[in-house]
């Protein structure tokens, strides 16, 4: 049988130009996912990208299950081809679809046709089909208001399709045809989904690690690489920049006054985001950031850690509730990695009072004994590379 696979396209408001590039990315990033799971051809008409297996290694199931992770796809479903020919039609539904049929206490069958050279309207196509089907499941009574089971039937320019419901893809844009950007990845359980989000809008990532050993553990590191790992299902394979903190947290313990160690520590973390962006191209700084969640989260903290930077600060998270976060960490598989106990550079020097609501002149003379270009280099300078995969 010549099982098939419909993608469907996401955000058709786009036009022009930008679908096409919009449909070229998806299908490149649709390409490299199936790569691994057997030879796949993969092309796009009328705006529905097809995945044909090859020949009998390539496993359909398993690509059903990726699809549905990749971004720019509203739906995915998989079908079955036929010749644009009434009865083949037909012998293909009842075959095809013959589970189901038997399954359901009621159906109908529902035509698109935008091969308008085929004989019949989508209406006598699916009143002949469903007649056929009906004589044929005589348990299976037709219902057309509120039926169990649609049967689809699509007669498209190379063939016709025949399939039951699809299910919905993860909607968004194609990583990568909307630029890139920094995430900052801690081990939390916020960090994720901010990627995730930005990701979703077809963004690129890099995430971007700093890592405070001996304070923080190797476990602590481990946990962020198989979070990003977690990821890669979403946002494709991508290299962590692990950024060596301990020298600056150091300084600064011995330095700074401890009321300003948080919103130091963080000012650092943007200047070296930003350089590690100019060096690789990307446009903007992604955090998990949550406005009141904690004390280097309010609107006066933050305009002291943006201030050093000129890049967009990009904070999905900022007005959702925790709940809410959670929700979304636990569909894309990371929870339970967050919450393991290893500590984050930020739990490591955290003041017993931090400053909450902070005047960017005071930050800046709480850090003004500091070397901070000569601790900047240094960092940047001891950057270790970790490049993870979906394997
Ligand atoms: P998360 O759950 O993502 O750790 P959080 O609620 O603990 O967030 P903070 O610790 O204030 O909040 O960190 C805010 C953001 O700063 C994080 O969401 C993350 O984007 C970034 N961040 C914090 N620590 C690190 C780190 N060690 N390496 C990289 N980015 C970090
Ligand atoms: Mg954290």
């Amino acid at each position: 049988m010549n099982d098939i696979i419909l993608v469907k396209l996401g955000e058709l408001v786009l036009k022009g130009l930008n679908r096409r590039r919009f449909e070229q990315k998806l299908q490149s990033n649709i390409r490299r996912r199936l790569e691994k799971i057997g030879e796949f051809k993969v092309y796009c008409l009328q705006s529905t990208i097809y995945v044909e297996g090859k020949d009998d290694s390539a496993d359909m199931d398993a690509a059903m299950e990726i699809l549905q992770k990749i971004f720019g796809i509203v739906s995915i479903v998989r079908a079955a081809a036929c010749e644009k020919d009434k009865d083949a039609i037909v012998a293909l539904a009842k075959e095809y679809l013959r589970e189901d049929m038997l399954n359901a206490k009621s159906f109908k069958v529902e035509s698109k046709r935008s091969d308008k050279a085929f004989p019949m309207t989508s209406i006598q196509l699916s009143q002949y089909v469903g007649g056929e089907l009906a004589e044929a499941f005589p348990d299976t009574a037709v219902d057309v208001h509120n039926p169990e089971l649609t049967v689809h039937i699509e007669v498209r320019d190379l063939a016709a399709y025949v399939h039951a419901a699809p299910v919905p893809g993860a909607g968004g844009m194609p990583v990568g045809s909307n630029g890139v950007a920094l995430t900052l990845l801690s081990g939390g359980i916020d960090s994720p989904v901010s990627t995730y989000m930005i990701a979703k809008r077809g963004v690129r990532l890099i995430p971007v690690h700093f890592f405070s050993f001996p304070y923080t553990s190797q476990q602590a590191l481990d946990k962020v690489v198989e979070l990003a790992q977690k990821l890669t299902d979403y946002c494709g394979r991508m290299t962590i920049e692990v950024v060596p903190f301990t020298h600056i947290q150091e300084e600064m313990r011995d330095k700074v006054p401890e009321e300003y160690f948080t919103l130091v520590m963080r000012r650092f973390m943007m200047r070296i985001a930003t350089r590690i962006a100019e060096a690789n191209g990307a446009s903007a700084i992604v955090t998990g950031e949550n406005l009141g969640q904690v004390a280097s989260q309010t609107m006066e903290a933050m305009a002291s850690t943006q201030a050093v930077t000129d890049l967009p600060v990009l904070q999905p998270l900022i007005g959702m509730d925790k709940e809410e976060i959670i929700t979304i960490a636990r569909k894309i598989d990371t929870f339970d990695t967050s919450i393991l106990p290893y500590e984050d550079c930020c739990t490591v020097f955290t003041p017993r009072h931090p400053r909450t609501h902070p005047k960017l002149s005071e930050v800046e003379a709480a850090e003004a004994a500091l070397d901070i270009e000569g601790l900047v280099e240094e960092a940047l300078a001891g950057i270790e590379r970790i490049r993870v995969d979906h394997d």
